[in-house]
């Protein structure tokens, strides 16, 4: 379960195939979004016919909010559970938490923790060839229901292919106690599938890419959701992740539909990617995001000053020095971004911004002073 497969067969032969396209989509099953919602994991477990074995995988300070609830919950139910703690999300921890699992016979997984675990468990999933349950502490970027993970440790690559949840359990209520800062980025990442959406089409124009107007159409609403709800997105205030949550989730159904990460990562991810690799001091991945889809609608000559104020209202950063970065950085970052995934066909077309370019883009919208 859990691959995004999709499959074009050769041209049809005969008048009788008159349409021979095929393609897999796959999507959570279930989704339960609400205040202790994490008391239904055992209910949830036992609906999908789990069989007993399984393994919680969750981080040291996650595993505090909801790792060890999930367990205690599963083992009180019948299921026995190990607990697997993970660190970051890389090639070689993936290896150690797939061997883990394998050993504790585990059949099915449940990710409990922020971005990075729940990224293991995807890819450890996808691995193993057994479902997962997702149970987000907090929700930083659009990954906790998409086909796509990323891991640190590969250099040419931005993210992996991994399983879809089967579930996702996202409980309002431990969400609420992750930073702000988080959900802010969570945010910020979903409002940049504004120019992401806005690079597809283009590549559609200009290089006859694949496009999706369902995937497109679920990406723009959920930036359009929480655009529409910037003004009452707010610290410890649980509503905020009620309200924030369910475009977050949309967004990761965009790219179970498109069957790519495109629909959610555009030349503003580029951008993101390049800010990694330059960057003494790289930060949350959608407040960068968030920031890079400022300037990139400003090149598609959209109403980036609307997204800017959204971020505004928010509270994510909207500059090189809210970022953590240096104007010079950023300036790298938009030079380099072109050149991050070559087959990504986006705004800064095939040869990327000049370095005047550059700083005149980071001027003109802000980022920079
Ligand atoms: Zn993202």
């Amino acid at each position: 379960m859990g691959e995004i497969r999709t499959v074009l067969h050769d041209p049809p032969l005969s008048a009788d195939t008159p349409f021979g396209k095929a393609k897999g989509m796959v999507f959570p099953r279930v989704v339960l979004i609400g205040h202790g919602v994490i008391d239904d994991l055992p209910e949830t477990c036992r609906q999908f016919d789990f069989p007993p074995a399984g393994a919680v995988i969750t981080g040291p300070k996650t595993a505090e909010l909801a790792g060890n609830r999930a367990a205690e919950l599963l083992n009180k139910d019948g299921f026995r559970v190990a607990t697997i703690l993970a660190h970051e999300a890389t090639d070689s921890e993936v290896d150690r938490v797939a061997h883990e699992a394998r050993s504790a016979g585990a059949r099915f997984l449940i990710g409990a923790g922020g971005g990075s675990k729940i990224d293991i468990t995807k890819v450890v999933a996808h691995r193993l060839r057994i479902p997962f349950v997702s149970l987000p502490t907090s929700a930083a970027h659009d990954g906790i229901s998409s086909p796509r993970a990323s891991l640190h440790g590969s250099p040419n690559v931005v993210s992996t292919t991994a399983a879809v949840p089967i579930g996702v359990i996202a409980d309002t209520g431990v969400i609420v106690q992750a930073p702000f800062r988080l959900l802010a980025s969570g945010c910020a990442d979903v409002i940049s599938n504004l120019t992401a959406v806005l690079d597809w089409r283009l590549a559609v124009r200009l290089r006859s890419e694949e496009y999706s107007s369902t995937a497109a159409a679920l990406a723009e609403y959920a930036a359009q959701e929480i655009i529409d709800h910037a003004d009452v997105i707010k610290p410890n205030l649980e509503e905020s992740v009620w309200i924030a949550i369910r475009p977050i989730l949309v967004a990761g159904i965009a790219m179970s539909v498109a069957g790519s990460s495109r629909p959610c990562s555009g030349s503003e991810h580029l951008f993101s990617h390049a800010l990694e690799r330059v960057s003494a001091h790289p930060t949350l991945h959608g407040e960068q995001c968030g920031v890079g889809a400022i300037m990139m609608m400003y090149l598609h000559g959209g109403d980036w000053r609307r997204l800017k104020n959204a971020l505004l209202a928010i509270g994510a950063p909207t500059t090189a020095r809210e970022l953590g970065v240096t104007s010079d950085e950023v300036v790298k970052a938009l030079v380099m971004a072109h050149s991050i995934r070559p087959d990504r066909y986006t705004i800064l077309g095939d040869s990327g911004l000049p370095r005047d370019a550059a700083e005149r883009l980071a001027t003109v919208t802000g980022v920079v002073a």
